[in-house]
């Protein structure tokens, strides 16, 4: 039996390895630079391939051959990140190989000749436990931070192959709403806050910090309360601040996916046990509208 994982970036590898384990052998093919796979050698693989897009080309355009590479060794089990590069390459690699896509999934484990796999469901309320029998591609729920301190394998260099013509024609940057892309401080709000108004008094913290407001995704797209463009998290901005202050917001990995690359998070909320607190660096357990007054208070406001 063998496994194979396939990604784009590094973050994740060794997670992502360690759920494929449950296939057999694991490989794990590198689809981007020479340093890509060079940085995922120790992620625990059995076997590193490495395969760059051709210069000019985007890295979707390597679908074709990743189906190829991967169908050749009939795996039973693929396993790829969040990266929605990664998603699309597996895609044409579940289409060849016949087998089942399952999104969002946090555990895999060999049960004979199954695979149990664990998933979100319900946006992340449910647990929900899958069996499948026969070849399966696994879509990670979220792209674990795990140390990546295996032996180092060899790299090997995959053939050229089949490609799709998907040629790059234009690269620029993009635009965030106000800055938040590129703010250093961000002011975020969640579902913890109870109605449009509060958010004056958020606005006034944000003021206050010379910060830039963010929010999760219920806050602009249900509530409508903050512009859509501020939403943080894997379907929103993903952003880098020196310091996020999440504020009545729960955490959930998809939020959490919007600011893998922030500094410092401090997180103010209600329920101890409200995942974020295991992202942040420092927690207030408590409610918004003590803390906030009061932090608008220690800086003069
Ligand atoms: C495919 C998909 C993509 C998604 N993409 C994103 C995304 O990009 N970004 C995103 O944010 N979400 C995204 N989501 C939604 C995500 O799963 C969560 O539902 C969402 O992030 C929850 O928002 P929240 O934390 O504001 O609300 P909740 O989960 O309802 O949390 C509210 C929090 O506020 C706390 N609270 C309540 N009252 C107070 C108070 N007075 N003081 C302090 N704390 C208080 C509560 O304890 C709770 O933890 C996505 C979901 C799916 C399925």
């Amino acid at each position: 039996m063998s496994a194979w994982v396939v990604l784009t970036r590094p973050e994740g590898a060794a997670a992502a390895v360690r759920a494929a384990a449950a296939g057999g052998a694991v490989t794990v093919l590198a689809v981007g630079p020479r340093e890509l796979a060079d940085a995922v050698a120790s992620a625990g693989a059995d076997e590193v391939l490495w395969l760059e897009p051709q210069p000019g080309f985007a890295i979707e355009s390597c679908a074709p051959q990743v189906a190829d590479l991967v169908a050749a060794d009939s795996p039973q089990l693929v396993v790829g990140g969040v990266e929605p590069q990664v998603r699309a390459l597996l895609g044409a690699v579940a289409a060849r190989l016949g087998a089942a896509v399952l999104s969002e999934v946090s555990t895999v484990r060999a049960d004979g000749m199954s695979f149990v796999l664990e998933r979100a469901g319900l946006g992340g309320a449910v647990v929900q436990g899958v069996r499948t029998v026969g070849p399966v591609v696994a879509l990670l729920a979220a792209d674990e931070d795990e140390p990546v301190d295996g032996t180092a394998v060899g790299v090997r260099a995959a053939e050229a192959g089949a490609t799709a013509p998907v040629r790059v024609v234009r690269t620029q940057a993009a635009a965030t709403a106000d800055g938040l892309g590129t703010a250093l401080t961000v002011v975020s709000v969640g579902r913890g806050l109870r109605s449009r108004d509060d958010l004056a008094m958020v606005e006034q913290l944000a003021a206050a910090l010379d910060a830039q407001i963010g929010c999760s995704m219920p806050v602009a797209d249900d509530l409508g309360w903050v512009p859509k463009d501020h939403y943080v998290g894997r379907s929103g901005q993903q952003i880098g601040p020196r310091l996020y202050l999440a504020l009545g917001i729960s955490g959930a990995p998809q939020h959490l996916e919007g600011i893998r690359r922030a500094k410092v998070v401090v997180a103010v909320n209600s329920d101890p046990a409200a995942p974020i607190f295991r992202r942040a660096d420092y927690g207030v357990v408590g409610d918004l509208y003590e803390v906030v007054p009061a932090l608008l208070d220690a800086l003069g406001h």
